[in-house]
Protein backbone atom coordinates (compact mmCIF):
# COMPACT_ATOMS: atom_id res chain seq x y z
CA UNK A 1 0.00 0.00 0.00
CA UNK A 2 1.08 3.52 -0.77
CA UNK A 3 1.43 5.94 1.85
CA UNK A 4 -0.75 8.14 -0.02
CA UNK A 5 -3.59 5.08 0.00
CA UNK A 6 -3.76 4.67 3.74
CA UNK A 7 -6.21 7.40 4.85
CA UNK A 8 -7.32 5.88 8.49
CA UNK A 9 -6.91 3.37 10.86
CA UNK A 10 -8.39 -0.12 10.48
CA UNK A 11 -7.49 -3.60 11.13
CA UNK A 12 -5.13 -4.19 8.34
CA UNK A 13 -1.69 -4.60 10.26
CA UNK A 14 0.09 -2.25 7.54
CA UNK A 15 -2.03 0.51 8.73
CA UNK A 16 -1.59 -0.35 11.94
CA UNK A 17 1.91 -0.20 11.72
CA UNK A 18 2.04 2.84 9.76
CA UNK A 19 -0.03 4.68 12.32
CA UNK A 20 2.51 3.51 15.04
CA UNK A 21 5.58 4.55 13.32
CA UNK A 22 3.78 7.77 12.63
CA UNK A 23 3.52 8.38 16.73
CA UNK A 24 6.73 7.17 17.69
CA UNK A 25 8.75 9.06 14.99
CA UNK A 26 6.89 12.16 16.33
CA UNK A 27 7.16 11.57 20.08
CA UNK A 28 10.83 11.33 18.56
CA UNK A 29 10.75 14.46 16.92
CA UNK A 30 9.55 16.53 20.41
CA UNK A 31 11.58 14.67 22.72
CA UNK A 32 14.73 14.73 21.27
CA UNK A 33 13.71 19.25 20.82
CA UNK A 34 13.61 19.04 24.87
CA UNK A 35 17.25 19.59 26.08
CA UNK A 36 16.81 22.19 28.85
CA UNK A 37 14.52 23.92 31.81
CA UNK A 38 13.83 26.94 30.07
CA UNK A 39 9.98 27.03 28.88
CA UNK A 40 10.49 29.25 26.05
CA UNK A 41 13.39 29.96 23.08
CA UNK A 42 13.04 33.34 23.76
CA UNK A 43 13.12 34.14 20.03
CA UNK A 44 11.28 37.65 19.70
CA UNK A 45 7.75 38.08 18.02
CA UNK A 46 8.82 39.18 14.82
CA UNK A 47 11.18 36.89 14.18
CA UNK A 48 8.89 34.27 14.90
CA UNK A 49 6.75 35.33 12.64
CA UNK A 50 9.00 35.46 10.32
CA UNK A 51 9.57 31.95 10.34
CA UNK A 52 5.96 30.77 10.81
CA UNK A 53 5.07 32.41 7.81
CA UNK A 54 7.37 30.92 5.76
CA UNK A 55 5.86 27.66 6.23
CA UNK A 56 3.45 26.61 2.94
CA UNK A 57 -0.30 25.68 4.61
CA UNK A 58 -1.62 24.25 1.93
CA UNK A 59 0.67 23.34 -0.96
CA UNK A 60 -0.82 21.60 -4.29
CA UNK A 61 0.17 18.48 -3.92
CA UNK A 62 1.19 17.06 -0.01
CA UNK A 63 4.74 16.54 0.81
CA UNK A 64 3.82 13.35 2.77
CA UNK A 65 4.11 13.27 7.03
CA UNK A 66 7.96 12.51 7.26
CA UNK A 67 8.48 15.91 5.65
CA UNK A 68 6.07 17.70 7.10
CA UNK A 69 7.30 16.24 10.94
CA UNK A 70 10.88 16.99 9.75
CA UNK A 71 9.46 20.75 8.92
CA UNK A 72 7.34 21.06 12.35
CA UNK A 73 10.79 19.82 13.87
CA UNK A 74 12.67 22.26 12.95
CA UNK A 75 10.84 25.68 13.04
CA UNK A 76 7.57 24.77 15.23
CA UNK A 77 8.90 22.42 18.03
CA UNK A 78 11.36 24.56 19.32
CA UNK A 79 9.09 27.60 20.18
CA UNK A 80 6.53 26.10 21.56
CA UNK A 81 6.00 26.40 25.04
CA UNK A 82 7.37 23.83 27.56
CA UNK A 83 4.44 23.85 29.89
CA UNK A 84 6.26 21.05 32.32
CA UNK A 85 9.26 24.03 32.66
CA UNK A 86 9.74 24.84 36.18
CA UNK A 87 10.89 28.00 34.26
CA UNK A 88 7.09 28.85 33.32
CA UNK A 89 4.65 30.52 36.16
CA UNK A 90 2.76 33.39 34.17
CA UNK A 91 -1.15 31.92 34.51
CA UNK A 92 -3.25 29.31 35.43
CA UNK A 93 -2.19 26.96 32.83
CA UNK A 94 -0.27 23.99 33.52
CA UNK A 95 1.71 21.09 33.11
CA UNK A 96 0.40 17.78 32.06
CA UNK A 97 0.91 14.47 33.80
CA UNK A 98 2.58 11.90 31.90
CA UNK A 99 -0.49 9.37 31.93
CA UNK A 100 -2.88 11.84 31.25
CA UNK A 101 -0.51 12.95 27.83
CA UNK A 102 -0.94 9.49 27.18
CA UNK A 103 -4.26 9.17 27.46
CA UNK A 104 -5.19 11.60 24.89
CA UNK A 105 -3.96 9.19 22.71
CA UNK A 106 -7.14 7.15 23.49
CA UNK A 107 -9.06 9.88 23.05
CA UNK A 108 -7.58 11.07 19.45
CA UNK A 109 -7.67 7.41 17.91
CA UNK A 110 -11.08 6.46 18.69
CA UNK A 111 -12.17 10.28 18.30
CA UNK A 112 -15.48 9.25 20.30
CA UNK A 113 -18.32 11.97 21.11
CA UNK A 114 -20.50 12.68 23.64
CA UNK A 115 -23.68 13.75 21.91
CA UNK A 116 -25.41 10.64 21.85
CA UNK A 117 -24.34 6.64 22.87
CA UNK A 118 -24.16 5.57 19.83
CA UNK A 119 -21.37 8.44 19.23
CA UNK A 120 -19.31 6.77 22.10
CA UNK A 121 -20.70 3.56 24.57
CA UNK A 122 -17.93 3.82 26.87
CA UNK A 123 -17.07 7.54 26.54
CA UNK A 124 -20.74 8.14 27.78
CA UNK A 125 -20.44 5.86 30.71
CA UNK A 126 -17.26 7.36 31.88
CA UNK A 127 -18.23 10.70 32.04
CA UNK A 128 -21.29 9.24 33.96
CA UNK A 129 -19.02 7.48 36.71
CA UNK A 130 -16.23 10.45 36.84
CA UNK A 131 -19.45 13.19 37.25
CA UNK A 132 -20.54 10.76 40.03
CA UNK A 133 -17.38 10.51 41.49
CA UNK A 134 -17.29 14.24 41.28
CA UNK A 135 -20.18 15.06 43.03
CA UNK A 136 -19.47 12.82 45.81
CA UNK A 137 -16.03 14.65 46.09
CA UNK A 138 -17.56 18.04 46.36
CA UNK A 139 -20.15 16.98 48.99
CA UNK A 140 -23.20 16.78 46.82
CA UNK A 141 -26.15 14.53 47.02
CA UNK A 142 -28.02 11.73 45.32
CA UNK A 143 -29.85 14.98 42.99
CA UNK A 144 -27.04 16.05 41.76
CA UNK A 145 -25.02 15.67 38.04
CA UNK A 146 -22.72 17.20 35.75
CA UNK A 147 -21.49 17.88 32.21
CA UNK A 148 -18.24 18.02 30.98
CA UNK A 149 -17.16 21.36 29.09
CA UNK A 150 -14.94 23.26 27.05
CA UNK A 151 -13.37 25.31 29.79
CA UNK A 152 -14.29 26.91 32.53
CA UNK A 153 -15.61 29.95 30.53
CA UNK A 154 -17.92 27.26 29.13
CA UNK A 155 -18.73 25.53 32.81
CA UNK A 156 -19.60 29.54 34.01
CA UNK A 157 -21.51 29.95 31.01
CA UNK A 158 -23.35 26.88 31.81
CA UNK A 159 -24.30 27.95 35.06
CA UNK A 160 -25.30 31.64 34.08
CA UNK A 161 -27.74 30.15 31.99
CA UNK A 162 -28.80 28.01 34.24
CA UNK A 163 -29.26 30.63 36.87
CA UNK A 164 -31.02 33.01 34.57
CA UNK A 165 -33.58 30.30 33.57
CA UNK A 166 -34.20 28.56 37.38
CA UNK A 167 -34.64 32.06 38.36
CA UNK A 168 -37.26 32.95 35.64
CA UNK A 169 -39.01 30.01 35.92
CA UNK A 170 -39.81 29.78 39.72
CA UNK A 171 -39.82 33.22 40.42
CA UNK A 172 -41.38 35.11 37.51
CA UNK A 173 -42.97 32.16 36.62
CA UNK A 174 -41.55 32.91 32.73
CA UNK A 175 -40.20 29.70 30.80
CA UNK A 176 -37.04 31.66 28.82
CA UNK A 177 -36.23 28.93 27.12
CA UNK A 178 -39.56 28.85 25.04
CA UNK A 179 -40.26 32.34 25.25
CA UNK A 180 -36.81 34.26 25.61
CA UNK A 181 -36.10 37.18 28.12
CA UNK A 182 -38.82 38.40 30.09
CA UNK A 183 -40.06 42.12 29.42
CA UNK A 184 -38.40 42.95 33.03
CA UNK A 185 -35.28 41.29 31.77
CA UNK A 186 -33.10 44.71 31.78
CA UNK A 187 -33.82 44.45 35.93
CA UNK A 188 -31.96 40.91 35.93
CA UNK A 189 -28.68 40.93 37.91
CA UNK A 190 -25.68 39.56 38.61
CA UNK A 191 -23.60 39.54 41.37
CA UNK A 192 -19.35 38.41 41.45
CA UNK A 193 -16.18 39.95 43.29
CA UNK A 194 -14.69 42.77 41.34
CA UNK A 195 -11.50 40.63 40.66
CA UNK A 196 -13.59 37.57 39.64
CA UNK A 197 -12.98 35.87 36.22
CA UNK A 198 -14.36 37.96 33.16
CA UNK A 199 -16.26 34.62 31.84
CA UNK A 200 -18.88 36.45 33.58
CA UNK A 201 -19.42 39.76 31.82
CA UNK A 202 -18.78 37.56 28.42
CA UNK A 203 -21.65 35.07 29.47
CA UNK A 204 -23.77 38.09 30.35
CA UNK A 205 -23.19 39.66 27.47
CA UNK A 206 -23.92 36.33 25.40
CA UNK A 207 -27.57 36.16 27.65
CA UNK A 208 -28.22 39.14 26.85
CA UNK A 209 -28.10 41.03 29.91
CA UNK A 210 -25.07 42.53 29.08
CA UNK A 211 -21.76 44.27 31.01
CA UNK A 212 -23.95 46.34 33.01
CA UNK A 213 -26.43 44.11 35.02
CA UNK A 214 -23.06 42.48 36.49
CA UNK A 215 -22.36 44.05 39.63
CA UNK A 216 -18.87 43.74 40.92
CA UNK A 217 -18.98 43.94 44.32
CA UNK A 218 -15.86 44.91 46.60
CA UNK A 219 -13.34 42.79 48.23
CA UNK A 220 -11.40 43.09 51.75
CA UNK A 221 -7.65 43.19 52.68
CA UNK A 222 -7.80 39.20 52.03
CA UNK A 223 -9.25 39.80 47.97
CA UNK A 224 -12.37 38.05 49.04
CA UNK A 225 -15.94 39.73 48.76
CA UNK A 226 -17.06 41.63 51.05
CA UNK A 227 -20.07 40.18 52.59
CA UNK A 228 -21.71 42.72 54.73
CA UNK A 229 -21.14 45.36 51.56
CA UNK A 230 -22.22 42.30 49.52
CA UNK A 231 -25.62 42.31 51.24
CA UNK A 232 -26.16 45.72 51.52
CA UNK A 233 -25.95 46.51 47.44
CA UNK A 234 -28.24 43.07 46.77
CA UNK A 235 -30.51 44.85 49.69
CA UNK A 236 -30.42 48.03 47.63
CA UNK A 237 -30.79 47.03 44.99
CA UNK A 238 -33.91 44.63 45.21
CA UNK A 239 -35.67 47.77 46.34
CA UNK A 240 -34.60 49.60 43.73
CA UNK A 241 -36.69 46.85 41.71
CA UNK A 242 -33.35 44.68 40.18
CA UNK A 243 -34.40 41.21 40.12
CA UNK A 244 -30.79 39.80 41.56
CA UNK A 245 -30.78 36.27 40.34
CA UNK A 246 -27.34 34.92 40.53
CA UNK A 247 -24.61 35.41 42.99
CA UNK A 248 -21.06 33.79 42.76
CA UNK A 249 -18.23 32.60 44.87
CA UNK A 250 -14.92 32.65 43.21
CA UNK A 251 -12.58 30.04 44.86
CA UNK A 252 -9.53 30.83 43.40
CA UNK A 253 -9.51 34.05 42.10
CA UNK A 254 -7.59 34.19 38.84
CA UNK A 255 -4.82 36.35 40.26
CA UNK A 256 -4.45 35.72 43.78
CA UNK A 257 -6.05 32.30 44.33
CA UNK A 258 -8.26 34.29 46.78
CA UNK A 259 -11.46 32.01 48.40
CA UNK A 260 -14.59 33.88 48.99
CA UNK A 261 -16.45 32.55 51.42
CA UNK A 262 -19.57 30.70 50.45
CA UNK A 263 -21.72 30.09 53.87
CA UNK A 264 -21.98 33.77 53.82
CA UNK A 265 -22.95 34.50 50.85
CA UNK A 266 -25.39 31.64 50.54
CA UNK A 267 -27.37 33.36 53.08
CA UNK A 268 -27.75 36.24 50.96
CA UNK A 269 -28.75 34.28 48.32
CA UNK A 270 -31.39 32.46 49.75
CA UNK A 271 -32.77 35.44 51.06
CA UNK A 272 -33.29 36.70 48.14
CA UNK A 273 -34.08 33.32 46.05
CA UNK A 274 -30.84 33.84 44.47
CA UNK A 275 -28.60 30.90 42.52
CA UNK A 276 -25.27 30.39 44.03
CA UNK A 277 -22.10 29.42 41.95
CA UNK A 278 -18.89 28.47 42.74
CA UNK A 279 -16.43 29.23 39.96
CA UNK A 280 -13.91 26.94 41.46
CA UNK A 281 -11.84 26.40 38.00
CA UNK A 282 -8.51 27.39 39.82
CA UNK A 283 -9.32 26.37 43.96
CA UNK A 284 -11.25 22.89 43.19
CA UNK A 285 -7.68 21.04 42.62
CA UNK A 286 -7.24 21.62 46.00
CA UNK A 287 -10.17 19.34 47.59
CA UNK A 288 -7.45 16.59 46.69
CA UNK A 289 -4.61 18.65 49.32
CA UNK A 290 -4.43 18.22 53.02
CA UNK A 291 -5.46 22.43 52.59
CA UNK A 292 -9.19 21.60 51.86
CA UNK A 293 -10.93 22.82 53.97
CA UNK A 294 -9.61 26.30 52.81
CA UNK A 295 -12.73 25.65 50.29
CA UNK A 296 -15.46 26.59 52.34
CA UNK A 297 -18.41 24.30 52.08
CA UNK A 298 -18.71 23.92 48.50
CA UNK A 299 -21.85 21.60 48.68
CA UNK A 300 -24.32 24.51 49.31
CA UNK A 301 -23.99 26.17 45.96
CA UNK A 302 -25.93 25.23 43.41
CA UNK A 303 -23.40 24.34 40.72
CA UNK A 304 -19.84 24.28 40.57
CA UNK A 305 -16.99 24.96 37.95
CA UNK A 306 -13.83 22.54 38.38
CA UNK A 307 -11.24 23.22 36.06
CA UNK A 308 -8.92 20.17 35.16
CA UNK A 309 -6.22 21.47 33.03
CA UNK A 310 -5.22 23.97 36.22
CA UNK A 311 -4.50 22.50 39.55
CA UNK A 312 -5.55 18.81 38.75
CA UNK A 313 -2.82 18.87 36.02
CA UNK A 314 -4.11 17.57 32.66
CA UNK A 315 -4.00 18.91 29.56
CA UNK A 316 -6.01 20.97 27.41
CA UNK A 317 -9.37 21.47 27.63
CA UNK A 318 -10.86 19.57 30.44
CA UNK A 319 -13.12 21.33 32.31
CA UNK A 320 -16.76 20.20 34.14
CA UNK A 321 -20.08 21.88 35.60
CA UNK A 322 -21.16 19.88 38.36
CA UNK A 323 -24.83 20.91 39.94
CA UNK A 324 -26.36 20.31 43.11
CA UNK A 325 -30.02 19.22 41.47
CA UNK A 326 -30.01 17.92 38.10
CA UNK A 327 -32.80 19.44 37.29
CA UNK A 328 -31.39 22.75 36.72
CA UNK A 329 -29.54 21.28 33.85
CA UNK A 330 -32.68 20.12 32.17
CA UNK A 331 -32.51 23.74 30.61
CA UNK A 332 -30.15 22.43 27.96
CA UNK A 333 -32.23 19.21 27.21
CA UNK A 334 -33.77 19.11 23.52
CA UNK A 335 -34.38 16.54 21.00
CA UNK A 336 -33.79 15.89 17.61
CA UNK A 337 -34.60 13.16 15.49
CA UNK A 338 -31.50 12.45 13.76
CA UNK A 339 -29.55 12.54 17.55
CA UNK A 340 -31.06 11.76 20.65
CA UNK A 341 -34.59 10.27 20.39
CA UNK A 342 -36.54 9.80 23.42
CA UNK A 343 -37.51 6.42 23.23
CA UNK A 344 -33.55 5.77 23.00
CA UNK A 345 -33.52 6.90 26.49
CA UNK A 346 -36.02 4.78 27.94
CA UNK A 347 -34.42 2.26 26.99
CA UNK A 348 -31.53 3.05 28.51
CA UNK A 349 -29.58 4.71 25.77
CA UNK A 350 -28.14 7.85 27.58
CA UNK A 351 -27.55 10.98 25.59
CA UNK A 352 -25.20 13.45 27.27
CA UNK A 353 -26.17 16.22 24.53
CA UNK A 354 -29.05 17.12 27.07
CA UNK A 355 -26.88 18.82 29.42
CA UNK A 356 -24.60 20.38 27.50
CA UNK A 357 -23.72 23.88 25.43
CA UNK A 358 -21.97 21.86 22.42
CA UNK A 359 -23.40 19.24 20.36
CA UNK A 360 -20.00 16.97 19.37
CA UNK A 361 -17.75 16.94 22.69
CA UNK A 362 -14.27 15.18 23.49
CA UNK A 363 -14.20 12.18 25.64
CA UNK A 364 -11.96 14.78 28.09
CA UNK A 365 -13.66 12.37 31.25
CA UNK A 366 -11.65 9.87 30.31
CA UNK A 367 -8.49 11.82 30.69
CA UNK A 368 -9.42 12.18 34.34
CA UNK A 369 -10.66 8.74 34.78
CA UNK A 370 -6.79 7.77 33.63
CA UNK A 371 -4.91 10.64 36.42
CA UNK A 372 -6.81 9.66 39.21
CA UNK A 373 -6.66 5.80 39.00
CA UNK A 374 -2.93 6.06 37.96
CA UNK A 375 -2.56 8.76 41.02
CA UNK A 376 -5.01 8.23 43.75
CA UNK A 377 -6.49 10.25 46.34
CA UNK A 378 -2.98 10.09 47.87
CA UNK A 379 -0.84 10.72 44.24
CA UNK A 380 -2.64 13.79 43.91
CA UNK A 381 -2.54 14.98 47.72
CA UNK A 382 1.25 15.12 47.78
CA UNK A 383 1.38 17.20 44.30
CA UNK A 384 -1.04 19.43 45.27
CA UNK A 385 0.01 19.58 48.29
CA UNK A 386 3.49 20.27 47.18
CA UNK A 387 2.86 23.24 45.40
CA UNK A 388 0.50 24.89 47.96
CA UNK A 389 3.61 24.88 50.27
CA UNK A 390 5.73 26.34 47.68
CA UNK A 391 3.72 29.25 47.55
CA UNK A 392 4.04 29.88 51.14
CA UNK A 393 7.74 29.11 51.04
CA UNK A 394 8.18 31.75 48.87
CA UNK A 395 5.65 33.97 50.25
CA UNK A 396 7.52 33.83 53.39
CA UNK A 397 11.01 34.23 51.97
CA UNK A 398 10.11 37.81 50.47
CA UNK A 399 7.65 38.69 52.31
CA UNK A 400 9.58 40.66 55.42
CA UNK A 401 12.29 41.85 53.06
CA UNK A 402 11.85 45.55 52.63
CA UNK A 403 12.97 45.24 48.65
CA UNK A 404 9.64 43.58 47.86
CA UNK A 405 5.88 44.58 48.36
CA UNK A 406 4.18 41.35 48.46
CA UNK A 407 -0.11 40.80 47.96
CA UNK A 408 -2.40 38.99 50.20
CA UNK A 409 -0.94 35.83 51.82
CA UNK A 410 -1.32 32.95 49.23
CA UNK A 411 -4.27 30.36 49.88
CA UNK A 412 -3.80 28.67 47.18
CA UNK A 413 -0.74 28.51 44.76
CA UNK A 414 -0.09 32.35 43.05
CA UNK A 415 2.02 34.63 44.75
CA UNK A 416 1.41 38.56 43.98
CA UNK A 417 4.53 40.64 44.37
CA UNK A 418 6.78 43.64 43.19
CA UNK A 419 9.99 45.47 43.40
CA UNK A 420 9.68 48.21 45.77
CA UNK A 421 10.48 50.41 43.34
CA UNK A 422 8.06 51.31 40.89
CA UNK A 423 5.81 50.15 38.05
CA UNK A 424 8.86 50.52 35.27
CA UNK A 425 11.12 48.04 36.56
CA UNK A 426 9.31 45.84 37.34
CA UNK A 427 7.53 45.30 33.51
CA UNK A 428 11.66 45.63 32.72
CA UNK A 429 12.36 42.36 35.20
CA UNK A 430 9.23 40.15 33.30
CA UNK A 431 10.34 41.23 30.01
CA UNK A 432 14.27 40.59 31.06
CA UNK A 433 13.27 36.88 32.55
CA UNK A 434 11.25 36.09 29.52
CA UNK A 435 14.54 36.42 27.32
CA UNK A 436 16.24 34.40 29.23
CA UNK A 437 13.37 31.59 29.10
CA UNK A 438 11.81 31.96 32.24
CA UNK A 439 8.12 33.65 32.04
CA UNK A 440 6.87 35.11 35.53
CA UNK A 441 2.97 36.78 35.45
CA UNK A 442 2.05 40.62 35.66
CA UNK A 443 -0.79 42.06 36.91
CA UNK A 444 -2.33 45.12 39.07
CA UNK A 445 -2.83 45.51 42.56
CA UNK A 446 -3.45 48.92 44.54
CA UNK A 447 -3.35 50.54 41.22
CA UNK A 448 0.73 48.82 41.48
CA UNK A 449 2.18 46.93 38.60
CA UNK A 450 3.25 43.48 40.44
CA UNK A 451 4.81 40.47 39.40
CA UNK A 452 2.65 36.85 40.21
CA UNK A 453 4.33 33.55 40.55
CA UNK A 454 1.31 31.20 40.06
CA UNK A 455 2.65 27.92 41.28
CA UNK A 456 1.20 24.35 39.25
CA UNK A 457 4.26 22.75 38.57
CA UNK A 458 4.92 19.99 41.42
CA UNK A 459 8.09 19.71 40.09
CA UNK A 460 9.17 23.24 41.02
CA UNK A 461 12.05 22.77 44.27
CA UNK A 462 13.14 25.33 46.96
CA UNK A 463 15.92 25.21 45.50
CA UNK A 464 14.39 27.01 42.32
CA UNK A 465 12.45 29.28 44.10
CA UNK A 466 15.84 30.53 45.63
CA UNK A 467 17.46 31.30 42.60
CA UNK A 468 14.48 33.01 40.87
CA UNK A 469 14.25 35.49 43.73
CA UNK A 470 18.24 35.93 43.07
CA UNK A 471 17.87 36.75 39.76
CA UNK A 472 14.91 39.14 40.59
CA UNK A 473 16.41 41.05 42.99
CA UNK A 474 19.95 41.59 40.70
CA UNK A 475 17.39 43.90 38.91
CA UNK A 476 16.77 46.17 41.75
C1 LIG B 1 -9.14 30.07 34.39
C2 LIG B 1 -10.36 30.58 35.03
C3 LIG B 1 -11.58 30.61 34.35
C4 LIG B 1 -11.69 30.30 32.88
O1 LIG B 1 -11.43 29.01 32.61
P1 LIG B 1 -10.96 28.55 31.14
O2 LIG B 1 -10.79 27.10 31.34
O3 LIG B 1 -9.71 29.29 30.85
O4 LIG B 1 -12.07 28.91 30.21
C5 LIG B 1 -12.71 30.97 35.04
N1 LIG B 1 -12.64 31.33 36.33
C6 LIG B 1 -11.49 31.35 37.01
C7 LIG B 1 -11.49 31.76 38.45
C8 LIG B 1 -10.30 30.98 36.38
O5 LIG B 1 -9.15 31.04 37.04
Amino acid sequence: MRENEIYVLSSNPEIKETLRSMIINTLDAVLSSIDSDRCYSGIDPNDLRRIINSIEVLPENGIGFDKTLKRVEEDVLPHLLSTWSTSYMPHLHSPALLEAIASELIIAIFNDSLDSWDQGPAATEIELIVIKKLCELFGYGEDSDGVFTSGGSGSNLSAVIQARDKFCNEQLNWDVKKKGLPAEYKKLRIYTSSISHFSFDKASHIIGLGYDNVVHLPVNEKCQIDTLKAAEIIKNDYEDGYLPFLIVATIGTTDFGSIDNVKELKQIADKYNMYLHCDAAYGSGAIMSSYSSRLGELSLADSITIDFHKMFLLPISCSCLIVKNKKTLECFELHADYLNREEDEEDGYVNLVGKAIQTTRRADALKVLIAFMTRGRDGYRSMIDRVIENAQYFYNKIKDDPLFITGPKPELSSVVFAINKGDELNKRIRRALMSKGTIIGQTVWKEKVMLKFTLLNPALTHEKIDELVKAIKEYK
